[in-house]
């Protein structure tokens, strides 16, 4: 496990191997969203580490900051792959479905809902593809990830939560992805920043003041 510490230096990174007297790891059970993935409730009660347990050259916040920009910026293509996927199911399946001997993807309402879709997957994809550039340059900002990972996840949200409505009733079964994709889309909303915070590093960005306290 990886876990950053304050210590008498300031916030400092540790190797803590499976097993360590003292940790606990309790999976977190019934969860509704990113069911796949175990998380679990972290304890550490008088655990002792070695000095070679420590990551030498990770000092301060910068270390978590670092391997949370990588996570963020990587989340940016993963949401538009979840709208993407979502896009594509619901597309396929309106193709099919007939109503009064139509293609449900042949009435204007439908069309409405795909287009919405596919506006913001290509808008998504072309901020994830030019923040991708920018980082091969060594040039990618903080606050330039904040805003890809805001608008990208809020976006694929929506659109895994359209694709749905397609789906009709069969879209709240496991048979389609989309619902699956939303629910999971609610964990990314919060961890590696949520909205909120994300939104808050733009408005010091732009405004220049402060309103995380
Ligand atoms: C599936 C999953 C996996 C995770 N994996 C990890 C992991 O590997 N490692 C790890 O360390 N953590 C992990 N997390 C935890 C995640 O990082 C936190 O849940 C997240 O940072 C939010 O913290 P919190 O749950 O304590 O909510 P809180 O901090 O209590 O926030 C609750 C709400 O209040 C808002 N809020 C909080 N402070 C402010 C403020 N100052 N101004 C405005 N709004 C505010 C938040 O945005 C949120 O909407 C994971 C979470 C999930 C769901």
């Amino acid at each position: 496990m990886v876990v950053w510490a304050q210590t008498d230096d300031g916030v400092r990174g540790f190797l803590v191997p499976a097993g360590t007297p003292g940790m606990t790891a309790t999976p977190i059970t019934q969860k509704l969203s990113m069911r796949a993935s175990i998380q679990c409730d972290v304890v550490f009660d008088g655990v002792r580490l070695g000095p070679d347990a420590m990551l030498p050259a990770a000092m301060g916040l910068r270390g978590p900051f670092t391997c949370l920009n990588e996570a963020r910026y990587g989340i940016v293509w993963g949401a538009m792959g979840a709208a993407r996927d979502s896009y594509e199911a619901a597309l396929a399946y309106s193709q099919d479905r007939l109503q009064f001997g139509k293609p449900l993807a042949g009435y204007q309402l439908t069309q409405e809902k795909l287009v919405n879709m596919l506006l913001e997957i290509q808008k998504g994809t072309m901020l994830a593809y030019y923040l991708g550039r920018l980082k091969d340059e060594g040039k990618l900002r903080p606050e330039q990830i904040s805003l890809g990972k805001l608008n990208n996840v809020r976006e694929a949200i929506k659109v895994a939560r359209e694709a749905r409505s397609i789906l009709g009733g069969n879209g709240i079964t496991l048979d389609y992805s989309p619902l699956r994709h939303a629910a999971n889309l609610e964990s990314v909303r919060t961890y590696e920043g949520t909205d909120e915070v994300h939104l808050l590093v733009l408005g010091q960005h732009i405004t220049g003041l402060s309103a995380f306290r």
